[in-house]
């Protein structure tokens, strides 16, 4: 058996189990895994260095998950606009396919918390009819596999997507959106490199948190897959707890870099039911984009996206740098408060 398979075996999924690891209340822990299970490999729970830090709060089954708010279950309507099964087609170019329902951990964060651990794993002919539908829409030039996490397929099934997909003639792009690089570093071999690099050009988008979830193991992961070609990018979700401040996003930003991973989207937590206790005002992701901005690499800058209700898709929000605009000209202000002024083309 493969390491990563092996680590995965060994998940930990009840409170009986995780009380042996950590110093966790063991009646809340079955009374919110019994609505939202829980899942979390020795890995990533070797990572956690003391009670609530970053990856504590993550991976391990809160009673605030089980309060009644405003959030939920699909507030992206990612059910509405899926024209088959496990396919969204929100954009006019680009397509989502899920494409697995399994995850090398349980996010208690997740956007799909209503589908992880709970529904029925994806089947074939669900991925097959997705695929028909891309074949079908011709306006289709990106595909994005996510799911669960596409990663924890074997390299056969995803050697078979990808060629699918790849057969395809106006689909121009594929991406992966994976966590595993962070959760499960491990499952990056060089075996699967040698799938993945068939069917550029090819992107990873990962999804790293915190610092504190860098390890040898993750830059040995991203550095397979970067030198396979691979473009790779990062998604980060702005966690009440976990990865609020400026500092935090700066340190992680700067380590990604580090592996070649440039940070793309920084998201505001989505409305989703049972995740209430994450979420943070949206002006702190404004604020924390002012602090990076012209401070550190424009590399390190990701960019703030609310994902709207209703599924009306990503919005990105920035600081206001514009003081004033005529037609004549723009007024603006830089990184350091400083004003500058741009005058426009007769
Ligand atoms: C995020 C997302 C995409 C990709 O959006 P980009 O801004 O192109 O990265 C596509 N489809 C759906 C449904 C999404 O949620």
């Amino acid at each position: 058996m493969p390491e990563w398979k092996k680590f995965l075996s060994e998940s930990i999924t009840s409170a009986e189990e995780l009380a042996k690891f950590l110093d966790v209340d063991k009646q809340e822990v079955k009374e919110v895994t019994s609505v939202y299970p829980m899942k979390i490999n020795r890995y990533f729970l070797g990572l956690i260095k003391q009670k609530n830090d970053a990856l504590w709060r993550q991976s391990i089954p809160s009673i605030e998950e089980l309060k009644q708010n405003v959030c939920v279950e699909d507030p992206l309507h990612e059910e509405q606009q899926s024209p088959v099964k496990g396919l969204v087609h929100r954009y006019p170019d680009r397509v989502l396919l899920l494409v697995s329902n399994n995850c090398a951990m349980f996010c208690r964060f997740c956007t799909r918390k209503r589908k992880i651990g709970h529904s029925e794993t994806i089947k074939r002919e669900n991925i097959i009819e997705g695929i028909e539908y891309i074949r079908k829409h011709k306006e289709i030039r990106d595909v994005l596999l996510s799911g669960g996490d596409p990663l924890l397929l074997d390299d056969k099934e995803l050697d078979w997507i990808l060629g699918k997909i790849r057969a395809i003639k106006h689909v121009e792009i594929i991406r992966i959106g994976t966590r595993v690089p962070c959760s499960l570093p491990m499952r990056i071999t060089k075996e699967l490199c040698e799938v993945l690099k068939k069917y550029h050009p090819l992107f990873v988008n990962m999804h790293f948190n915190h610092s504190q979830e860098i390890t040898e193991e993750t830059r040995k992961a991203c550095n397979l897959l970067a030198e396979a070609g691979i473009p790779l990018g990062n998604q980060t979700v702005l966690l009440k707890g976990v990865n609020d401040s400026g500092e935090i996003i700066a340190k992680l930003n700067k380590e990604l870099l580090k592996m070649r991973v440039r940070p793309y989207y920084l998201y505001q937590a989505d409305l989703v039911k049972g995740t209430n206790h994450f979420r943070t005002k949206t002006e702190l992701g404004i604020k924390i984009i002012e602090s990076l901005r012209g401070h550190i690499s424009g590399l390190a800058v990701p960019h703030f996206a609310i994902d709207a209700p209703g599924g009306g898709g990503k919005i990105t929000i920035a600081p206001n740098y514009v003081l004033e605009k005529t037609d004549k000209k723009i007024i603006l202000r830089n990184y350091e408060n400083k004003c500058f002024e741009y005058p426009e083309p007769e």
